[in-house]
């Protein structure tokens, strides 16, 4: 028998038929290892970013399990609450309530959406027909609780989407309230893109068992994007990004920081430096998000300094270079922050800044990707010898494996970890026949200096 890639997934009639209308030919990744787990009832942790398909990961499955319950009956009673599907933005809450509607057509289930800054009473009147289906932004859904427009009592499937998105926007008191009106026995879906310490503990408090699945950044073509770190002393990051950007002409940078001030110092520092940089980031609003962004894109901004958090969604096409700031302390989304570079068959370069207190974080990264980073050493900016032998001898000491399985040989005990001195590699976007002059090591410092302003700043 010849079943359709959809049809292997066990799903219903009405749902193939809405797939098929959709155009849809085979199920994406995340589909194909998550749907036949939340069909079977199981919690989920899934890692994946919008743009993954992983919205149909929870909406057909959850329209799957409350086909038998539809009803005809125009009576409110006859249309409770049964799958409440929590989203830190309204775009995203919207968008996932078009999905719910796009594969549920065929199916006489009721779906709406609410969000803050609008109309509340349009929202009351249509959840007060009754709606099986639940899309919501926290505060407006708590907002309807005060109201008592809305009732929980017959919630049978959670899920918090863009889960990392949510904590990082402040909503984590909210979830806790919402979560204390839910029956206690239900289904718990959870998506996030990556997996800061706070959301594992949200889900070890919220999943029972779960499933996990973890799906790359989508269009992450490892193989096309070469990877470099650059060891260097964390006081001294800032000026090697500069230096890095100036001498080598980079025309569209996109750098990670770990943390929302981070970010925002970043950007300033790299304004002061004569550099056009930006920062995206959580505090920011959606326009002024959307504002950075389009200046990235025209070419108006050379440096976007951007979160993990804030990046989710960023399309750019052809992005040639993706620079960590910091190594991210999870290692997935080392594979996100790349995954922005190599796009559509084009080669792309990430670059790690990596201090001695990286090390840790580093050797997780290396682990994930299976692969050992080449260490290109810039001169003027290394580390103190010290701190470096430290960071290779204390590892050792403790016994540790150095790095992830690689092909590479061992390189030399006298230099564990630099394996060849700086050479500017020509940047896909710089300009080809104009090769900046980099030596001698001295003069470089002074133009460093000089580019700097002359002096060090923190
Ligand atoms: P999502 O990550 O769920 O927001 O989905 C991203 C986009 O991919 C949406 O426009 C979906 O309609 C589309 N999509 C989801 N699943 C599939 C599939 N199996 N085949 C083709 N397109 C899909």
């Amino acid at each position: 028998m010849n079943r359709s890639p959809f049809e292997q997934l066990q799903l219903i009639p009405p749902l193939l038929a809405a797939v098929a209308d959709l155009g849809y030919e085979k199920p994406t990744p995340v589909q194909e290892q998550g749907i036949p787990l939340v069909l079977a009832g199981r919690d989920l942790m899934a890692g994946a970013q919008t743009g993954t398909g992983k919205t149909a990961v929870f909406a057909l499955p959850i329209l799957q399990r409350l086909a038998p319950l539809a009803s005809a009956s125009a009576s409110p009673a006859r249309h409770p609450v049964r799958a409440l599907i929590l989203t830190p933005t309204r775009e995203l809450a919207i968008q996932v309530e078009e999905s719910f509607r796009g594969y549920g057509k065929h199916l006489p289930l009721r779906s709406a959406v609410v969000y803050g800054g609008a109309d509340m009473d349009a929202q009351i009147r249509q959840l007060r027909k009754g709606v099986e289906i639940l899309v919501a932004t926290p505060g407006r859904l708590l907002d309807h609780v005060r109201n008592r427009t809305v009732m929980f009592g017959q919630v049978s499937v959670l899920t918090l989407d863009e889960a990392d998105r949510m904590l990082d926007m402040g909503f984590l008191p909210d979830i806790k309230r919402i979560l204390a009106l839910l029956p206690p026995v239900r289904q718990n879906l959870m998506f996030s893109a990556t997996f800061p310490e706070e959301i594992r503990t949200l889900a070890r408090t919220l999943l029972r068992d779960p499933a996990e699945i973890q799906i790359a950044a989508r269009n992450a073509p490892a193989e096309l994007v070469s990877h470099v770190l650059h060891p260097v002393a964390r006081e001294k990051k800032r000026e090697l990004l500069a230096y890095l950007v100036q001498t080598r002409g980079l025309r569209q940078v996109l750098v990670f920081t770990g943390t929302r001030i981070g970010a925002n110092r970043l950007a300033h520092q790299l304004r002061r430096d004569h550099i056009h940089a930006d920062a995206i980031h959580g505090d920011r609003t959606q326009a002024e998000r959307l504002a950075a962004l389009e200046d990235f894109k025209a070419g108006k901004t050379t440096v976007l300094v951007a979160t993990d958090v804030a990046s989710r969604g960023l399309d750019i096409e052809g992005l040639p270079q993706v620079i960590n700031f910091d190594i991210p302390r999870s290692p997935e989304d080392y594979v996100h922050r790349i995954g922005r570079t190599g796009r559509a068959g084009l080669t792309g370069e990430a670059i790690s800044l990596v201090a001695p207190e990286d090390a840790e974080a580093l050797a997780a990264v290396e682990r994930l990707i299976k692969r050992r980073i080449e260490r290109v050493l810039v001169p003027g900016f290394e580390p103190r010898a010290g701190s470096v032998a430290g960071l290779m001898g204390s590892r050792r000491a403790r016994g540790e494996r150095r790095g992830p399985a690689t092909s590479e040989p061992r390189r030399p005990a006298a230099d564990p970890i630099f394996s060849k001195p700086y050479e500017p590699v020509q940047a896909p976007a710089a300009v080809p026949e104009k090769k900046p002059e980099l030596q001698p090591a001295r003069r470089r410092e002074r133009q460093v200096a000089a580019l700097l302003g002359g002096g060090k700043r923190s």
